[in-house]
């Protein structure tokens, strides 16, 4: 098991030492995993704004592959890799006559490692990222990590990989950019702890008897976002902000007591970091996520922003609420997941990764997608310092407990 303090060499370090030294170099030719979803077209829409300095180098996707040919043909990439093999043949006759093409989920994998590419983007939704994003680590990427599941499931191995190769993680996730980007106003050490901030989701106000019949058109009406419907329905549970809690232990080598969650329905700041002289600094910035995806791909630097900016003379307040245990009660598992280790976030992401679907199919209602999640990391026998083939298998034994419970 990685000391906690490994973290710090891969992120904090480097944001304190690599990143903010002269002799830092930004990253050119970038590769995205997860191209045709809400965070890679978003990126894609940076990289247009930020082009001739930035290239895509390679794009990777599972769904939509109509989407994936006009991105080809668009950017040219020297390389594309379909994680469905049925979409190879659909594909080809759209790429460049140099492009090469990688089929199946090892393909996403070739994709993540190959020399020509120094950045990648990591937006595959849920564990299915995991294993592209191991390989980008594995081969000193620096890593835009949009895939918070893959932190979920193995901090502990990504984190010290990271140290060893050299590779930078870099935040893509709105707070934790936000922290990142606040975290440079004082020293490492100085740090007390961090406010994630949330919306609240569309539940914010909704009782529990209410919440409980709620339907997926209620849970996919995400009031300040717009993003894929897995974590449109994991911002309605606030499960969400439980694995971001579990995220940012990973990123920032916190206790899990020195991350606080605040209600922030505005979505305005993105999240804030108290220094132990009391100074509390934010990051604001209009609700889209071209800012953050931009900042990581060229930090320490800034460049024009595509992104809507604020207009404060449209913003009339900020508010804050603390938010409720009992009525959102994945909070309390995310603090949880966080403490324990091991392979309890493998248990508690593939959990609530089948719960999820299952509500989306209609199975179960909305009531149930934590409760399941929660009787399942119940039944789990934590092992405390997994490899990669136990959190694998942890992931599995997870989703084998959900599919037993819904035949019940
Ligand atoms: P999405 O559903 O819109 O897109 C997911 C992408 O992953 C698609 O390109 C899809 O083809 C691909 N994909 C899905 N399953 C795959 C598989 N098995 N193999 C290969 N590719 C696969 O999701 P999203 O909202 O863009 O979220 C992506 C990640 O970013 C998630 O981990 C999410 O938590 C995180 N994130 C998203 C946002 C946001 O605003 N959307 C904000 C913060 C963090
Ligand atoms: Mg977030």
């Amino acid at each position: 098991m990685p000391g906690v303090a490994t973290l710090l060499v891969t992120l904090a370090d480097a944001a304190y030492i690599d990143i903010f030294s002269p002799g830092h170099t930004v990253a050119k030719r970038v590769t995205i995993l997860g191209s045709t979803g809400s965070i890679g077209t978003s990126t894609l829409e940076v990289l247009r704004s930020l082009a001739p300095d930035y290239q895509v180098a390679g794009l990777g996707a599972k769904r939509r592959w109509q989407e994936l040919a006009a991105q080809c043909q668009e950017f040219h990439p020297p390389a594309v890799a379909v994680a469905d093999p049925a979409n190879a043949i659909q594909i080809a006759p759209f790429l460049d006559s140099r492009s090469e093409l990688f089929a199946g989920p090892a393909g996403l994998v070739e994709l993540a490692r190959r020399s020509d590419t120094d950045y990648v983007v990591a937006a595959i939704v849920g564990a299915a990222g995991l294993e592209s994003t191991v390989a980008a680590v594995q081969a000193g990427k620096k890593v835009g990590l949009a895939n918070k599941e893959a932190l979920v499931v193995a901090g502990s191995i990504i984190v010290p990989l990271a140290a060893r190769t050299g590779a930078v993680l870099l935040p893509i996730d709105s707070e934790h950019s936000a922290v990142f980007q606040s975290m440079s106003a004082g020293r490492r050490s100085e740090v007390r702890k961090i406010y994630l901030t949330a919306s609240g989701g569309p539940f914010r106000a909704w009782s529990a008897e209410q919440m409980a019949g709620a339907t997926l058109q209620d849970a996919l009406r995400h009031p300040t976002w717009n993003m894929g419907p897995k974590i449109t329905i994991d911002s309605a549970t606030m499960m969400n902000k439980a694995l971001e809690i579990i995220e940012a232990r990973w990123l920032f080598d916190l206790p899990p007591d020195s991350i606080e969650v605040v209600i922030h329905p505005e979505s305005i700041i993105h999240s804030m970091v108290e220094f132990v002289d009391g100074s509390v600094i934010a990051q604001l910035g209009s609700p889209d996520m071209k800012t953050p995806i931009q900042y990581a791909l060229t930090c320490p630097d800034r460049a024009d922003g595509c992104a809507r900016k604020l207009d404060f003379s449209t913003i009339r307040r900020l508010n804050f609420e603390s938010p409720d245990f009992d009525r959102f009660p994945a909070l309390e598992l995310g603090y949880e997941v966080a403490r324990i280790g091991g392979t309890a976030g493998a248990v508690l992401n593939a959990a609530n990764e089948e719960a999820v679907e299952a509500f989306r199919q209609e199975r179960i209602p909305f009531g149930r997608v934590v409760e399941l999640t929660r009787e399942v990391l119940d039944r789990h026998n934590v092992q405390a310092a997994p490899d990669l083939d136990a959190l694998l298998a942890a992931d599995a034994w997870a989703r084998r407990e959900v599919a037993e419970c819904l035949k019940q």
